[in-house]
């Protein structure tokens, strides 16, 4: 299987597509044990950031940024049961602390919880003590609600550093961006969210939305379009850790493959 990967570090100070791109090839011992072997030099740390993931199932990570939030995130809730399909939320520690019940509804839906820092801070700036604070804690309140650690780390903002990168892996956590930006966040039309979806979609992408920081009706109501369009399309959407697995799953099943 090969999974495509910025080279984390190169994005300081805000991630934007088309930074430099690595191609990792990757294999599981363990579901989620995920090693990386780099074909990459002059880089100051090893450590992989996952953007998308290459593989031939119409498979899709939805992921939620920013929640959980009382009024936006039980309404996708609601939209994903009724579509039976799966999403990743990428929480807030800060807001996991306020709705923990929250929480612990996205996980007894079957949805993923992963990790998105304690306050939202911009971490590349940040001296290496509070870096590593806002993610042992995050990682912390997830292991108390779910009962599960997080294998995904999404830096607010897209913003790395290489004090970022190392905190992560140390948790052994994959830093974690994304494939479509559906860019939700500025306000824009729920038609605009969806056709920027539609327009970029292909297997193994991870589609960037937020349930928190604000209003999101316009989120919710193009997440509707959104997941009547991925099955008329014949596409799944499915959670990070199952989209990682899947892919998997089909180099092993197919030997011809890097
Ligand atoms: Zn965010």
């Amino acid at each position: 299987m090969v999974i495509t990967l910025h080279r984390g570090w190169v994005a300081l100070g805000g991630l934007a597509a088309g930074i430099a791109f690595a191609a990792l090839v990757f294999w599981a011992s363990a579901p989620l044990d995920i090693a990386a072997k780099v074909h990459s030099t002059a880089a100051p740390t090893n450590a992989p950031v996952l953007s998308s993931i290459q593989t031939g199932a119409r498979e899709v990570a939805l992921t939620f940024d920013d929640g959980p939030d009382p009024q936006n995130t039980p309404a996708i809730l609601r939209l994903l049961r009724e579509h039976h399909a799966k999403a990743t939320f990428f929480v807030l520690g800060s807001q996991a602390e306020k709705f923990p019940g929250l929480v612990e509804a996205i996980a007894r839906d079957g949805e993923e919880v992963e990790s998105h820092s304690m306050s939202h801070r911009n971490l590349a700036g940040l001296r290496p003590s509070r870096v590593s604070y806002e993610l042992t804690s995050t990682a912390g309140l997830i292991h108390e609600l779910t009962g599960a650690d997080p294998h995904f780390f999404r830096p607010p903002y897209g913003s790395l550093s290489p004090t970022v990168l190392r905190a992560a892996a140390r948790l052994h956590e994959t830093v974690t961006l994304w494939t479509i930006d559906t860019r939700d966040w500025t306000g824009r039309s729920a038609a605009a969210i969806t056709s920027t979806v539609l327009a970029q979609l292909r297997p193994g992408a991870i589609i960037l939305m937020h349930d928190g920081g604000g209003p999101r009706g316009r989120t919710i109501k193009a997440l509707q379009s959104i997941l009547v369009a991925l099955s008329q399309r014949g596409y799944r959407a499915v959670t990070l850790q199952t989209l990682v697995r899947d892919a998997v799953g089909q180099t092993a099943a197919a030997p011809s493959s890097p």
